[in-house]
């Protein structure tokens, strides 16, 4: 199966750097293995929007809100980022977890709405340094799986990132063993539940450690923020 090679600019770029990004992407995007998924910040998705028509290049936005419009000052409308091409939503980052305390319950009707709208979520789960310290990482992610899907349609596209919170903006990538005993894991928690779908890992993924890690077990591909910010970086990454 083609592996997914997902960006996360969190809240990196405005729209000029998002079209000079993709000008420069576009030319060497064919060297890619896989799927590449940009998630840039909603206010540049027009431009990114703009800047992959005509090729494969896949994009979404970094959260949504769980209904397509109202009165809900700052949120992000799914509708709005399909009309604007969009495949995927970013749902459940552990940065919208703690910092911006989104709940289980939250995610699982984001999920729900993404996966109505003919768009495919994807749902990361991770554990804290705290909880695998404690080995609760099982149990924790069992936790997140069940509740964030607890809406959704196993009939539909999910996909799902792996992201140990430690291991996100770190530089403290989980070791080849990690990944292999946690996606395992995973992939036998969604067996439980009923859901097949393709599992990215996520957390501090460098051009020096994407090649040692995509060889794991149920490793579907990988979500990628700070080293996704440059052309020269991602594309080594999504070619390994
Ligand atoms: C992320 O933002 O999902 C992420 C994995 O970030 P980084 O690659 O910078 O650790």
């Amino acid at each position: 199966m083609q592996k997914i090679f997902a960006a996360n600019w969190k809240l990196f770029k405005s729209p000029a750097e998002t079209r000079q990004f993709f000008k420069n992407f576009k030319e060497v995007v064919s060297k890619s293995t896989g799927e590449v998924v940009f998630f840039p910040p909603a206010i540049c998705l027009e431009a990114a929007s703009e800047s992959v028509k005509g090729t494969n290049i896949a994009f979404g936005v970094q959260n949504c809100y769980a209904q397509v419009q109202g009165a809900f000052t700052g949120e992000n409308s799914a509708q709005t980022a399909k009309e604007l091409g969009a495949k995927y939503i970013l749902i459940g980052h552990s940065e919208r977890r703690q910092i911006f305390g989104e709940t289980d319950a939250a995610i699982a009707d984001k999920v729900a709405l993404t996966q109505s709208l003919g768009l495919t979520p994807l749902l990361c789960i991770g554990e804290t340094l705290a909880e695998r310290e404690s080995t609760h990482t099982y149990r924790i992610l069992e936790t997140q799986l069940e509740l964030g899907l607890a809406k959704a349609d196993k009939t539909k596209p999910v996909v799902i990132a792996y992201e140990p919170v430690w291991a996100i903006g770190t530089g403290k990538v989980a070791t080849p063993e990690q990944v292999a005993e946690t996606h395992t894991d995973v992939q036998t928690i969604l067996t439980k539940l009923g859901f097949k779908a393709p599992i990215l890992y996520g957390g501090s993924v460098k051009a020096d450690n994407a090649a040692g890690l995509i060889k794991q077990p149920h490793v579907g591909g990988f979500l990628v923020g700070g080293a996704s910010l440059e052309v020269d970086s991602f594309i080594k990454i999504a070619s390994v």
